[in-house]
């Protein structure tokens, strides 16, 4: 088959790999009937992020089970399955606490942006749809892989609670999803903090109900005057920069609660100010696996909608252009179909 390989900065390309097939009994093969870019995979893209050797890329999957491991009991051949970007027992401490994403046993998917992917634990990283979905579903099943189960973990983790007002830092696909999650949730206001029309489109089609364009001390200020000087009960922060974290530490009032789910980078926190802040912390690598089974609930139902991210559909060749649509802010997120 041929996938997805990066090289190097801006150097994406889609060439022969081997066929992926089942190495351990507590794996599965699907046949990948949606990928997508990650906002995490421009970090490497960017350079930002050094890679040493040609890597695979692609951790957002959702597709036909092909064939399983002689140990695997809990999907089948036929079913159609979503997993989470890491792989999971989901029978360890860690997992049975929720936090499937820290497992003892966890590890990266690799190179969803193919054709086929073998996925190690199966039985504890996918989750079955109650029947094979439309064509329509899908690009909204693909964003409980990552982005859809990250957001909602950013509400969970801010202590989203109805009526209470909250903050969204961030207006890439993970901030709108959060921004969706914070008002399935009962949130009473949704302050969505972006500067490009188009996602602060999405942002009030998802559930925002006000968008402040300013950043730093400008945003700050904006975000206190709107809440009587009070700040957000919860913050959504997702984005990883220093500019981002600071945002959303000024922006919540004493003894709110930030949930940040961007990767950090070069993100340093000053202990005193976090001190006198007042402020609960929690973040991580979001354990989607924990939130899937609710999240695929509300999709076949039809309650969310969050395929509404994919603002670019490409077939999987070119997945170059997807990326590089992304990087340019040309896209908010780009769909793949193999
Ligand atoms: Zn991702
Ligand atoms: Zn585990």
């Amino acid at each position: 088959m041929k996938g997805t390989v990066l090289y190097g900065p801006r150097d994406v390309r889609f060439e022969e790999l081997a066929d992926p097939k089942i190495i351990k009994p507590t794996d599965a093969l699907i046949k990948i009937s949606a990928t997508c870019v990650c906002g995490s995979d421009l970090w490497p893209f960017r350079g930002i992020n050094k890679i040493t050797r040609p890597t695979p890329m692609g951790h957002e999957y959702c597709g036909i089970v092909q064939e399983t491991g002689s140990e695997v009991k809990t999907v089948k051949p036929g079913q159609f399955v979503i997993g989470s970007f890491f792989v999971s027992d989901n029978t360890c401490p860690h997992c049975r606490a929720g936090y499937q994403s820290s497992c003892q046993n966890r590890e990266l998917i690799p190179g969803a942006q193919a054709p086929f992917l073998r996925v190690p634990l199966a039985d504890g990283t996918l989750v079955a749809t109650p029947e094979n979905p439309s064509k329509e579903m899908i690009p909204s099943l693909l964003t409980l892989s990552d982005v859809m189960g990250t957001g909602w973990f950013a509400a969970v983790a801010a202590d989203v609670k109805p009526g209470k007002t909250v903050v969204v830092v961030g207006d890439g696909a993970v901030g709108l999803l959060g921004i969706l999650s914070a008002k399935q949730m009962g949130a009473g206001r949704i302050i969505a903090m972006s500067r490009h029309e188009t996602r602060q489109k999405l942002a009030r089609e998802f559930g925002a109900t006000d968008i402040v364009a300013g950043r730093g001390d400008e945003g700050v200020a904006r975000i206190k005057e709107m809440t009587k000087g009070i700040g957000a009960d919860s913050v959504l922060e997702a984005v990883g920069t220093q500019e981002s974290m600071t945002q959303a530490i000024r922006s919540t009032r004493p003894g709110g609660s930030i949930g940040f789910v961007g990767v950090p980078h070069g993100v340093e926190l000053d202990g005193q100010q976090l001190f006198f802040s007042h402020v609960r912390l929690h973040g991580g690598p979001a354990p989607v696996r924990r939130f899937l089974p609710d999240l695929i609930d509300l999709v076949w139902k039809g309650k969310i909608n969050p395929g509404k991210v994919f603002d670019l559909t490409l077939p999987l060749d070119q997945v170059a252009e997807g990326y590089r649509a992304m990087d340019e802010r040309r896209a908010i997120k780009t769909l793949l179909m193999p």
